[in-house]
């Protein structure tokens, strides 16, 4: 099987790390979270984690040149046979351009763009009420009037992050709308952006982003032969 590559681009607490761990049960695929790996590498108090601590702690975005750098470091050592799920990256034109120079010389071609859609308030509760399990990284969902003491995966202890406090979410979401969003358009031209409702549970989210993945990957198939057919062969 050809492996799935995936963008899920969307604005943080839309549900992408739940929909990547959903669809890496249905395709053999690693996710690479920008997010997590800058958590980790703060955590480790790398010279990276240092660097981008202020950023993170702000709602600002981490530099270009870096992001773009630490992705391809992972990109190159994905097993031929596994695809990818890129969860929180491209975020800018230049991450975006960036990503497709790094793709075209790693013969890693994108399947398909991703993006869930949802109110910019519903964006804003879930990011108020979600949680990550300090264990295996689970992200998980809390209700205020009852509370979730530990990981439903793995019973281990739930934190929220520093960066969903309310101040930090509107911030967040406006780098989003101002940064990310556009990249809708550009995805959009390349004819690879699949627009998906991120409304209601995370089952039937993934049941729709399945469905479109196998929409845009049966018109890569088709590719080839349409062009051969536009060039008279
Ligand atoms: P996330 O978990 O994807 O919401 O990312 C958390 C924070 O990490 C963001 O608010 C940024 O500060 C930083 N970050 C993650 N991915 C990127 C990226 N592709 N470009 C720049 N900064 C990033």
């Amino acid at each position: 099987m050809t492996p799935v590559n995936i963008i899920l681009l969307g604005p943080p607490g839309v549900g992408k790390s739940t929909q990547a761990a959903l669809l890496s049960k249905r395709y053999p695929l690693v996710t690479l979270s920008t997010g997590n790996i800058l958590r980790a590498e703060v955590a480790a108090g790398t010279p990276l984690g240092l660097e981008a601590q202020a950023a993170i702690d702000s709602g600002g975005l981490v530099g270009d040149e870096v992001m773009i750098a630490l992705v391809r470091s992972r990109m190159a050592t994905l097993p031929a046979e596994c695809g990818y799920i890129l969860d929180g990256f491209p975020r800018t034109t230049a991450q975006a351009t960036g990503l497709d120079r790094m793709l075209r010389e790693l013969h890693r071609p994108l399947t398909a763009v991703l993006q869930p859609l949802l109110e910019r308030e519903e964006v804003v509760r879930r990011m108020s009420s979600r949680r990550e399990c300090r264990t295996c990284n689970a992200p998980v969902t809390v209700k205020p009037e009852a509370p979730c003491p530990a990981c439903p995966a793995c019973g281990g202890a739930l934190f929220q992050r520093p960066d969903d406090t309310p101040a930090v979410i509107l911030k967040r979401v406006a780098v989003y709308e101002e940064q990310t969003a556009p990249l809708a358009a550009y995805y959009q031209r390349a004819g690879l952006l699949a627009p998906v409702d991120a409304r209601g549970q995370p089952a039937d989210v993934a049941a729709r982003l399945i469905t479109a993945i196998e929409l845009q990957r049966l018109q890569r198939r088709a590719e080839p032969v349409r062009r051969q057919r536009a060039l008279g062969l």
